[in-house]
């Protein structure tokens, strides 16, 4: 496959997010229809960013203040939609990437959302539980002019749950006097949540995987798998690779990397994790460093905790066939390039990730019509919006000669861009 060289002003690393964002958009420009050009400037630009200071009163009696973000980066083509980071390292840069990423990925999936994304920078693993809620709150009110069911829909992203959404799904619906279930998605199924949300992003980590096996004759039986992040999605794509037939030899989280050339058991790692709050020490584990995971032979390789993972420093050692970008933005532009040079296939964040906004989307429309659909429904539509996604990227790459990520940008953007133009300007 070929790959679209980079302008050498853009080819620097170590550049925040955003940029990288702007570099992918730059790289596929070139590649999309004449008549949506004058456009593309569009998807530069985030539509509206808010800056929002979050004090709250810790357990010992002291104010303490944090930095919170909301930024919708395009809402052509429907309400914002993306989630909500508390982290220690959010900035600005981050949630202005992170927006547009959710821009074209709810294009990709043709879902009716445009992109958004919020985040505090905090480390949520120094609060206690009523401090945790007295930050989401806060946050949640500072934000409250840009959130709303028909106006921008946040849900979980790193270190935020079910519970955080239930705390700012009860925070706007005191702000607007009413029960409003639809300002958020990832509730807790009690409160309006859809069955199938927990496990949705990895199940479409699994199915973008298995149809990307199936083209490259990689079968998902016996495949070694080697999963970055043991969070939301990291836990669910391991688990569902395993349920499968694979064997997930390798898990990486922040607390260390842990193996098993015969397999881990996902399940008691899970229960291990939950009581000892690290993966180190788990029975039938050995432990090694960080820097050697990216080096294991494997099928499969899932990155699925921060951005920027897979880089200019480790790509030339990956010994991956498939990446499954479980992350957003987990391959820097300078990765891309080495490892289409290499002859590794990424399937791209844009894509592969887009099975928890895809159930977001069916939460949504539940809360809306006040009706709920089995757990078997939510599985098969998401199945069936995943591999239509997934072939119509898969032939666009094979007809243009072009990787998955150009291919999905294609798409992503031109949905976009034909709404903006359709649209015209306002005045
Ligand atoms: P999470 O907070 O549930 O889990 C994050 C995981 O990453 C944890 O296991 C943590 O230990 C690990 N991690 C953190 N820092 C690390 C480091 N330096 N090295 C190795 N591991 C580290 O978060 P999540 O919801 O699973 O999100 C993970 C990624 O997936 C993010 O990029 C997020 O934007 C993306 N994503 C999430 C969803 C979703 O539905 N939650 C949907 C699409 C994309």
């Amino acid at each position: 496959m070929n790959t679209p060289q980079l302008p050498s002003y853009l080819s620097k690393e170590n550049i925040g997010p955003w940029h990288i964002f702007l570099q992918q958009v730059e790289q596929v420009a070139p590649l999309l229809d004449q008549s949506l050009w004058p456009w593309v400037d569009t998807l530069r630009h985030p539509k509206r960013s808010l800056i929002v200071d979050v004090p709250i009163r810790r357990d010992n009696g002291v104010v303490e203040h944090f930095e919170g973000y909301r930024v919708h980066h395009n809402t052509s083509r429907g309400p914002g939609k993306g989630g909500i980071r508390f982290h220690q390292d959010v900035t600005l840069s981050e949630v202005m990437a992170l927006a547009g990423w959710m821009t074209i990925k709810n294009a990709v999936v043709n879902v009716p959302f445009g992109g958004a994304k919020g985040g505090v920078r905090v480390d949520p693993r120094q609060l206690s539980l009523s401090e945790l809620e007295g930050l989401t709150r806060r946050y949640t009110s500072e934000i409250s002019a840009m959130i709303g069911p028909d106006k921008d829909i946040p849900a979980p992203d790193m270190n935020t749950n079910a519970q955080v959404m239930a705390w700012m799904m009860d925070t706007y619906s005191m702000g607007e006097g009413r029960t409003v279930t639809g300002v958020v998605t990832g509730k807790p199924v009690s409160l309006g949540g859809s069955l199938g949300r927990s496990d949705a992003t990895g199940r479409g980590v699994f199915v973008t995987a298995r149809e990307a096996g199936r083209r490259l004759n990689v079968p998902i039986e016996g495949a070694r798998v080697i999963v970055q992040g043991f969070g939301n999605v990291g836990e669910a794509s391991a688990r569902i690779f395993a349920q499968n037939g694979a064997r997930v030899i390798a898990i990486q989280d922040v607390s260390g990397t842990v193996v098993n050339e015969a397999g881990l058991d996902v399940v008691a790692l899970k229960a291990y994790l939950t009581e000892h709050k690290t993966l180190l020490g788990a029975p039938g584990t050995e432990t090694i460093s960080n820097d050697d995971f990216w080096a294991i032979p494997c099928d499969f390789l899932v990155p699925a905790a921060l951005e920027s993972q897979i880089n200019r420093y480790n790509a030339e050692r990956i010994a991956a066939r498939i990446v499954v970008e479980g992350a957003n933005g987990p391959t820097t532009p300078e990765a891309d390039v080495i490892l289409a040079e290499r002859g590794i296939v990424v399937v791209p964040d844009v894509l592969a990730n887009a099975g928890g906004v895809t159930v977001s989307y069916f939460e949504w429309v539940q809360d809306f019509s006040s009706f709920f659909w089995t757990e078997d429904e939510i599985y098969s539509r998401l199945e069936r919006i995943m591999s239509e996604a997934f072939n119509a990227i898969w032939q666009m790459a094979a007809d243009r000669k072009m990787p998955l990520r150009s291919a999905a940008f294609v798409i992503g953007c031109s949905r976009v861009l034909e709404a903006r133009a359709i649209r015209g300007l306002y005045p």
